[in-house]
């Protein structure tokens, strides 16, 4: 896919070093895109893609974090030396500062997905606003520092809060690939052939799942196998 010379000009891509015991056995994190601070937008749900190459995909993980099964989550990355982006609502944030910034301190990257994950198309614009900035303070005081991204409740976005992101320099993290991952009844082996469906057809992209739902926090594991037998390439999404 074509990347705008613009996109370019605005990141800086390095490449992650290996530790030890992250040898050629293991799927392994391929490289970072660090994204400046700015309000762009990225996912062609609805925006513009990320600049990676066919193969490569991004992992981002949602709803969290859940004491019950981010810790899993967290494992089954540490055991691939994958590292992911956690878009965290801001009341969960709240709840668990300490697991919160454990994902951090793991070496992922950590944005927010709305302090209540309201439909925000059924609020109003001030309701709107109020719950980002809740989601904002909730991140900075666990954090120490403005949260670098956003993700849409379901995805739904709105022009008031697209607004105020842009003004506040959050990148809108949307997504290019799902596995569906938020229906209860799910096994492992159904998530595992929805992601390799999905990655079939779109080749490369980010890839939304969720760390606050069981199954896939289970299925992980068998998630990641699928990624590593197929030949995708690991890559970190950070911000400056
Ligand atoms: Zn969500």
């Amino acid at each position: 896919m074509r990347v705008p010379a613009l996109i370019l000009a605005a990141m800086v891509t390095t490449v992650t070093a290996h530790a030890a015991d992250c040898g050629p056995d293991k799927l392994n994190t391929a490289r970072t895109i660090i994204l400046k601070r700015e309000g762009a937008a990225y996912g062609t749900n609805q925006h513009g893609a990320l600049p990676l190459n066919k193969g490569e995909v991004v992992l981002t993980f949602d709803d969290g974090p859940s004491p019950e099964y981010t810790p899993m989550v967290l494992k089954a990355l540490s055991e691939q030396c994958a590292k992911a982006t956690f878009l965290m609502i801001g009341q969960h944030i709240a709840q668990q500062p300490d697991l919160a910034r454990r994902v951090v301190s793991a070496g992922h990257s950590a944005g927010i997905h709305s302090d209540t994950h309201p439909h925000m198309a059924a609020l109003s614009a001030e309701q709107q606003l109020e719950d980002l900035q809740r989601s904002r303070a909730a991140y900075k005081t666990v954090f120490g520092m403005e949260t670098p991204a956003y993700r849409f409740p379901f995805l739904e976005e709105t022009p008031t809060l697209l607004k105020a992101l842009k003004e506040a320099n959050i990148t809108v993290a949307s997504i290019d690939l799902a596995i569906n991952d938020w229906i209860p009844e799910d096994t492992t082996a159904i998530l595992a052939q929805r992601l390799s469906d999905s990655l079939d057809k779109a080749g490369s992209g980010i890839i939304l799942m969720h760390d606050a739902n069981g199954p896939t926090a289970k299925a992980l594991p068998a998630l990641l196998k699928v990624l590593k037998d197929k030949g995708y390439k690991i890559v970190h999404l950070d911000w400056q």
